[in-house]
């Protein structure tokens, strides 16, 4: 295909991309960020030699729930759980109600919480930056398309980690300078990526395709409900935090397109107007 020379002209799209999970595998890091918060917040368990020998037994099935976390801090909880005992598949059948569940048990508020979550971040940048840095990988394959895109299309990051953990991955790891105000957080507010999604949207009225990336199905439900953000194409990643049958189910879902790396290359890359011809995708509407 010989996109670039009418790539400039017209077609723009606005972009917006999750992070975890689109562009960044962070599991490892946030499920040690996790640890190290629970040995804060509850030393007389995670401070143990038991907890301790059981660190990796703990990360790798913290890795297996990523699916189910929205927000950071509730790996705090989580790690909490897998410790008492509650299994892999309970925890992803039933998170939604869990998570409320122990927080109000064990007496938790989700302000201090992702409080906790972030200063054990900081902490551990001011400490050990190339640490910190160590356990989060970008996945193969996509920092390159969305450094390319950031020339010919409107590119935003709208993720539920803080803003500034965003833009150091993306300088160090990705190597992608993105720019600090085109990355939106709903850390510390909680709200919806809708409301992100619609305030961008206002921001750009010319542009030809509104595009949303993003790896964790519910969200690309939740917008997909919202009647004032039906012209956005909805895409779910094929890799990061979703399971089979959540890739299924959005293969079946009208409004949303499962894409590989290579079609969110060619998302990234096509302009707006030869998007679903040049892509052989039955895009979404
Ligand atoms: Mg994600």
């Amino acid at each position: 295909m010989s996109l670039s020379v009418r790539c400039a002209a017209t077609g723009t799209k606005l972009i917006a991309l999750d992070f975890d999970g689109v562009v960044c595998d962070s599991v490892g890091e946030s499920s040690l960020s996790a640890f190290k918060a629970a040995a804060l917040l509850w030393p007389e368990i995670f401070q143990t030699p038991e907890a301790e020998a059981r660190k990796n037994e703990l990360v790798e099935k913290m890795r297996a729930v990523r699916p189910v976390v929205e927000t950071g801090y509730e790996n705090i909880i989580q790690i909490r759980c897998l410790y008492e005992g509650v299994s892999v598949d309970e925890m992803l059948a039933t998170w939604e109600t869990m998570l409320p569940s122990r927080m109000a048990e064990w007496g938790l508020n989700r302000g201090e919480m992702v409080e906790l979550f972030g200063q054990v971040r900081d902490d551990w940048i001011a400490a050990d930056l190339d640490g910190w840095l160590a356990p989060n990988r970008i996945y193969e394959g996509v920092a390159d398309p969305v450094c390319g895109a950031m020339s010919s299309h409107q590119v935003y990051i709208v993720t539920t980690k803080q803003a500034h953990y965003t833009e150091i991955l993306m300088r160090d790891m990705a190597s992608v300078p993105f720019p600090a105000d085109r990355i939106f957080s709903q850390t510390v507010s909680g709200r919806p990526k809708g409301e992100v999604l619609a305030a961008l949207a206002a921001q750009h009225p010319d542009v030809n395709a509104k595009i949303f990336v993003e790896d964790k199905l519910s969200t690309l439900e939740k917008v997909a409900r919202d009647p004032a953000l039906s012209d956005w194409q909805l895409f779910l990643v094929d890799w990061g935090y979703n399971t089979p049958g959540e890739r299924a189910r959005a293969a079946a879902h009208p409004a949303i397109t499962v894409i590989d790396k290579h079609q969110f290359k060619e998302l990234l890359t096509v302009p707006a107007a030869a998007a679903e011809t040049e892509m052989g995708l039955q895009v979404a509407q």
